[in-house]
């Protein structure tokens, strides 16, 4: 249904409808815009109306109607300079009665403009940046209404469409990909995986650019504008609904304010109003954004800010709902190196992407062992996590500088910064050539223990990793990841092939694999594990939990690995196993398979062994019990920590609160490896703690002879075993666990420092 027209509106609408004359009329873009001033002048009866635009990175007076015309050409302000300045550099809207009480008011003598008192301008904008400057003035002190100001706005709006088809501002400078500033921006966050690389920078969910302004029919518009808004409400309606999203805190508060917005009716009426002033639905949903930005902007308040970016998220699906530009970057294809940047990533959407162009992540969420990260880090992604509005500094094709190892992203980097970076990934480049020559050398401690450095493993693509880093196998395969890629769930055809594969590149070398972990922040697009809303997924139908209810899934995966290792040793392990039992359990679904086949005379595994991951500190209680019962043990801290500190791995806002160094991950890790000792168990870690040159130090001081590993860290960790004397850090370990430092971090350090422990 149409709003009412208010007289501003037909002004507004006025003003469009001379606009859009003027664009589709022949003639050169100088007269376009000369008309253009004439038009709004009338339209809203100022005695002056100017255009400036941003040439050669300054503001030059382009079009005037009441100024001197000598002036036009001539007028130039630099960006922050004089009241047009003022606006271009804070991309904001003035509105004074009297201009010379303006702190930043300059006179031009040659415009001849003394004699006018009020003054108003707005921002054009193109890409968040002012491209130039729409102003009027009036002899009369006198300010202008709201709705004339709304006027102006959708006039700029316009405008920022006629002068990019005319190519009349510096749209290179805005547009373009390696775009440069010479004060380049800094920003930092959390080192969640290290490297360094180099690329553009894409949005994960792109923004929409908006081709057309002016509408053709502004019922259509209307019409497309309210099936977009049904369209996001009922998506926002699901996402809240479904379990994955139930938890409560941080997920729960974002959807809580996102539906708030999406059904705010202040939001749809002031998109209406914009449509009803002659706006095609894409610019009228950016033309009340852009408004609302400038209003956020003068209030300081964090909170708001914070709130800034769900509308923003919400306006940006609006625009692709409406635009039809619905897929993530990811379905679009990357066309050059790539440093992504989203609010957050989930795993299934990481690897999306084409891997060979994916150089960098930035994220302004994340955390170190959500799952995204693991898998970014098996991938050798480095991942920059918890950089304060990115999306808001970065802009689409900008190029980008990552430098997680020093917790560094340069934005639109100058030509310096950009050789001091070559330089250093020559350095890096050395470093892992230095690394690639211990290959062939043996993890061996200084006084002689032989530690096993096995890597982590999920895709296909990794098993080349093995003879790359000279591991001694694979100590978990996480084989999840290829039921994440998958659109459909994996059959047993499709299974066993790939089991097979991976069996067939490993060659002689051991390969665990862990049997499906789904659930947590690892939920299957297809696959329904819970028909409850899940409070707490990662401590809820998780793993072998779903694994040992849903036993169809578990018998295709045992019966496909099972066949995969016909003639050769099977090792599998099971994820979160908190008792006992259901160790058991998981195992007799193998058994069962195995009779199953050996009924039919199938060829078996020569061998199979049955591991226990120990994740949930429920197990440690019961060693003694399963020690006759499994055949190895893996400690997982990923989920270890999680547990014993109750700390979500994925929220943000506890990745950095607890270290893997405090007594209380020392102390359990130490106990279990004794016990482990006593009991004959094999153990060994397969967690990112153990990737960590001084955590895996700490590790082994503890006894842990046995490390599985992300690929990239085999380099570190082995040139840190090599340089340790054994003897000498569990002697140091077994200090710290006695009579913990208030420092244990600082503590390692300094011992790894005066003993020349290689920490890389
Ligand atoms: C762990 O929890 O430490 C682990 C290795 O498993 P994942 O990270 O896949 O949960
Ligand atoms: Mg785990």
């Amino acid at each position: 249904m149409a709003t009412k027209h208010t007289p501003s509106l037909v002004t507004a609408r006025n003003i469009l409808t001379g606009l859009r004359s003027i664009m589709a009329s022949p003639g050169n873009a100088q007269a376009k815009l000369n008309h253009v001033v004439e038009t709004i002048g009338e339209a809203v009866s100022s005695e002056v109306c100017s255009i400036y635009l941003r040439r050669e990175g300054v503001l030059e007076l382009f079009a005037t109607r009441g100024l001197n015309q000598e002036a036009v050409h001539v007028t130039k302000l630099a960006f922050g300079e004089g009241l047009t300045g003022y606006i271009a550099k804070n991309v904001e809207t003035l509105n004074l009665d009297e201009a010379a009480s303006h702190p930043d008011f300059q006179y031009r003598p040659e415009t001849g403009e003394e004699k006018f008192h009020s003054f108003a301008g707005v921002p054009i904008i193109r890409n968040q940046q002012a491209v130039g400057v729409l102003c009027a003035q009036h002899i009369d002190p006198r300010k202008y209404s709201e709705e004339e100001i709304e006027s102006f706005q959708t006039a700029a709006m316009v405008l920022s469409e006629l002068i990019s088809n005319a190519e009349l501002v510096d749209v290179e400078s805005v547009d373009a990909p390696n775009a440069r500033n010479s004060g380049a921006d800094r920003l930092s966050g959390l080192q969640l995986v290290k490297g360094k690389a180099s690329g553009f920078a894409v949005f994960h969910q792109p923004r929409v650019k908006i081709e057309h302004t002016v509408a053709e029919d502004t019922e259509a518009e209307r019409h497309r504008v309210y099936s977009a808004f049904d369209k996001m409400r009922s998506q926002i309606d699901q996402m809240t609904n479904q379990a994955e999203f139930g938890v409560g805190g941080e997920h729960e508060e974002v959807l809580q304010t996102y539906k708030m917005f999406a059904y705010d009716e202040g939001w749809s009426r002031r998109i209406n109003e914009a449509i009803d002033s002659g706006l095609t639905a894409e610019a009228a949903i950016e033309r009340v954004q852009q408004h609302t930005r400038m209003r956020m902007r003068q209030i300081d308040d964090p909170l708001l800010a914070e709130r800034m970016h769900d509308l923003e998220d919400l306006a940006n699906r609006l625009l692709r709902i409406v635009s039809g530009q619905m897929g993530t970057a990811a379905t679009m294809g990357l066309r050059q190196d790539t440093i992504l940047v989203a609010r957050n990533l989930g795993p299934a959407e990481l690897l999306e992407y084409d891997r060979r162009r994916l150089k960098g992540v930035v994220l302004e969420e994340g955390s170190l062992t959500a799952h995204v990260t693991i898998i970014a880090r098996a991938m050798d992604i480095p991942i920059l996590g918890q950089v304060k509005n990115v999306r808001q500094i970065v802009r689409e094709n900008d190029l980008l500088l990552l430098n997680v190892d020093e917790n560094a992203l340069f934005v639109r980097p100058s030509p310096s910064i950009e050789d001091a970076f070559e330089t250093q990934i020559e350095l890096t480049q050395k470093k892992r050539a230095a690394y690639a020559e211990l290959k062939a050398k043996e993890p061996i401690t200084t006084d002689g223990t032989r530690i096993t450095l096995n890597i982590n493993a999920g895709l296909r693509d990794d098993m080349a990793m093995l003879s790359l880093t000279g591991a001694d196998g694979i100590g978990l395969f996480r084989t999840e990841f290829q039921f994440l890629v998958a659109a459909t769930m994996p059959g047993r055809a499709g299974q066993l092939r790939f089991y097979r594969d991976v069996l067939d590149a490993a060659g002689e070398k051991p390969v665990i694999f862990r049997t499906v972990d789904i659930g947590g922040d690892k939920p299957l697009p297809y696959f329904q594990a819970s028909e409850v809303k899940e409070e707490n997924p990662a401590m809820g139908w998780r793993a072998l939990r779903i694994g040992l209810e849903r036993d169809a899934l578990m018998k295709v995966q045992a019966r496909s690995l099972i066949e995969a290792a016909a003639g050769r040793k099977l090792n599998v392990m099971f994820p979160m196993i908190a008792e006992p039992w259901e160790f058991d359990e998981a195992k007799a679904v193998f058994e069962k398979q195995l009779e199953y086949l050996r009924d039919r005379k199938k060829q078996l595994p020569l061998s199979i062994r049955y591991g226990a991951m120990l994740e949930v500190p429920a197990l440690a209680e019961c060693l003694d019990q399963l020690a006759t019962r499994l055949d190895f043990l893996s400690i997982g801290t990923n989920d270890l920590t999680q547990f014993l500190f109750a700390a979500d791995r994925s929220n943000p806002k506890l990745a950095e609160r607890f270290d893997w160094l405090s007594p209380a991950i020392l102390r359990f890790i130490g106990r279990v490896s004794r016990q482990a000792d006593q009991l004959g168990i094999e153990l060994s870690v397969c967690g990112e703690m153990g990737g960590r040159p001084l955590e895996a130090m700490a590790l082994l001081g503890l006894g842990i002879k046995r490390l599985s590993i992300t690929p990239a860290s085999v380099g570190p960790i082995k040139a840190m075993i090599r340089s340790l004397d054994l003897g000498a850090a569990q002697e140091q370990l077994s200090g710290i666990l006695s009579d913990p430092p208030n420092d244990p971090r600082g503590a390692l350090e300094k011992w790894a420092q005066e003993h020349q422990v290689d920490l890389g």
